[in-house]
């Protein structure tokens, strides 16, 4: 956890010249790029003020929502016929909210039915309970629905005991493909293959294990998501709004007893605008950045005939009337 600066010295009084920046391209959904010209003008600020500002926002503490939420059990919500369906496959307790940009903004944005699998409730036994309560209240804040697949969440959810017990694993992917079976969604959300925590990388090998067992002919958007490592190859950059970004700092702050251990919550937000940065991996090196506060990468790509195929075209999302999430599965 940081700590607020305590001995800020100012070498200089903080410039009041106004600066005007240059216009920048931002890539479209359909992939094309526009002219943004950005001619706000900004008072200069001093480093330290900025620095200063930066570890004060660290150690803010989130209003945490007092919530009433429903109790998530292994009995799996209705299928909304009448809406399309997100599936969000998470590792642990809180990836709803570091992973949810992208169906918040489907639920948001296009009315989708959002279903958050808590497969697991962590590791540590003895917290469980407080954390199946923490997930629940999250995902009312989120407006998601959610499910365990089995009483207390999945345990041994990584790559060793996939290799170590076949049979026990087994029964675990078939579970998955009995709740995807059933809610037969538009679109899967899971972490991608190297996302850097063992939990994380076989939430992945569960959701593509749980995928291959189901019929040939089910097809479905699947959307990597990064945490604990980013993506090395990622084709899709979603802008996170900032009321949506305050809803899910608000969800993640329900997590009190990881956040007490590391500021998730706090520390959002400067992740998603350090994404932005890797912005150029989709225009292209020496382009602009995406003209956007904060980002989310994905890897997007189509479950067909059996496999994960990955899609072709580098695309921002941004978060103006144009920029429609529904672009993405046109
Ligand atoms: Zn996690």
């Amino acid at each position: 956890m940081g700590r607020a600066g305590t001995s800020i010295v100012r070498r200089s009084r903080p410039r009041t010249a106004s600066r005007v920046n240059k216009s920048i391209s931002l890539p479209l959904a359909q992939g094309g790029f526009r002219e943004g010209g950005v001619t706000q003008e900004q008072p200069e600020t001093s480093s330290q003020t900025i620095v200063a500002d930066y570890a004060r926002l660290l150690n803010t503490p989130v209003a945490a929502p007092d919530i009433d939420a429903p109790p998530f059990s292994t009995d799996l919500p209705k299928r909304d016929a009448g809406k399309k369906c997100a599936l969000l496959l998470s590792a642990h307790p809180d990836d709803e909210c570091l992973t949810g940009v992208l169906p918040l903004r489907l639920l948001r944005e296009q009315n989708w039915q959002i279903i958050n699998i808590a497969l697991t409730l962590g590791s540590n036994s003895s917290r469980r309970m407080e954390r199946k309560k923490e997930v629940e209240k999250a995902c009312a804040v989120l407006g998601f629905a959610g499910a365990l697949p089995e009483e207390n969440g999945f345990s041994d959810i990584n790559p060793a005991a996939r290799n170590a017990d076949a049979d026990a694993w087994n029964k675990k992917v078939k579970r998955l493909s009995e709740i995807i079976a059933h809610f037969r969604p538009q679109v899967i959300v899971m972490p991608h293959a190297n996302d850097g925590h063992a939990t994380h990388v076989g939430t992945y090998l569960l959701g593509m294990d749980a995928l291959a067992l189901m019929p040939q002919d089910f097809t479905c958007t699947v959307a990597l998501t990064e945490y604990w490592q980013q993506i090395a190859d990622p084709n899709t950059m979603i802008a996170v709004k900032e009321d949506d970004l305050a809803t899910l700092m608000s969800a993640l702050a329900c997590h009190a007893g990881e956040n007490a251990r590391n500021a998730y919550d706090r520390r959002f937000p400067a992740l998603l605008i350090d994404t932005v940065r890797r912005g150029e991996i989709l225009a292209g090196q020496g382009k602009a950045a995406p003209a956007i506060t904060f980002g989310q990468m994905v890897k997007l790509g189509t479950w067909l005939k059996g496999r994960f195929v990955p899609s072709a075209l580098n695309r921002v999302v941004g978060t103006s009337t144009t920029d429609s999430i529904s672009a993405l599965f046109a």
